[in-house]
């Protein structure tokens, strides 16, 4: 699950990146809200939290550019302001949920895992496919019910492809999900997580999931 955070106030900024990358969150941050606005545009984002006050957009222009871009993920907006009026300004923008700075960051994640739980993405279910199963809340895969120990990235590697069961995955749309913008799309990083992968859960394992589509990708499938 990859989120972008739009956000001026570079502590704020930092520490919300150090806390959400620890829940196992890819994630992009920029300070300029021009800038955001592009990145939202360009990158597939599983979910959006915009600060309002921004030195060249604010919160709502970019959440205006997103939505009639026609995206429909999950926004979450950080403010100052209380205002009743003002709140209901930001819920008829397209904006998810809000929260009033200062805040907390275990309800920040709360609201945030929440939000992706919301259909068609959710976040805190059990896993399944064929013998293998994930909590994803819990950070726990097992298959024959014997416990797998997953790197962070393995997990939420493997989290996404149960997530998209059957689809075939491309490289690029891994990259998207899985990885934040600082990974360079031509190194082999997603080969070499895959073939990790692949030794930790189908290993010694009759039913094979993770397949390769030669030219196209990976599938997970219990075939
Ligand atoms: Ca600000």
């Amino acid at each position: 699950m990859r989120i972008l955070i739009v956000e001026d106030e570079q502590k704020i900024a930092i520490g919300l990146k150090k806390t959400l990358e620890s829940e196992l969150f890819a994630v992009d941050t920029t300070q300029n809200g021009n800038v955001g606005s592009q990145m939202a545009l360009i990158n597939d984002y599983d979910l959006i939290i915009l600060d309002y006050r921004l030195p060249d957009k604010n919160g709502l222009e970019i959440c205006a550019d997103i939505r009639n871009a026609g995206k429909q993920m999950p926004i979450l907006m950080l403010s100052v302001e209380g205002h009743h009026h003002f709140k209901a300004d930001m819920l008829n923008a397209g904006i998810d949920d809000y929260m009033t700075k200062p805040f907390s960051t275990q309800e920040l994640i709360a609201r945030i895992r929440a939000l992706l739980r919301r259909p068609p993405i959710s976040v805190d279910e059990i896993l399944i496919i064929n013998d293998l199963v994930c909590d994803p809340k819990k950070y726990i895969v097992t298959r024959s019910d014997n416990e797998i120990y997953l790197t962070r990235k393995e997990f939420s590697l493997l989290e996404y492809m149960l997530r998209n069961q059957g689809v075939a995955l491309s490289r690029a749309m891994i990259m998207e999900h899985v990885w934040n913008e600082q990974v360079n799309a031509f190194s082999n990083t997603i080969e070499s997580h895959i073939l990790n992968l692949r030794k930790k859960i189908d290993k010694n394992h009759k039913t094979k999931l993770i397949h390769t589509l030669p030219g196209r990708g990976y599938v997970l499938d219990a075939r």
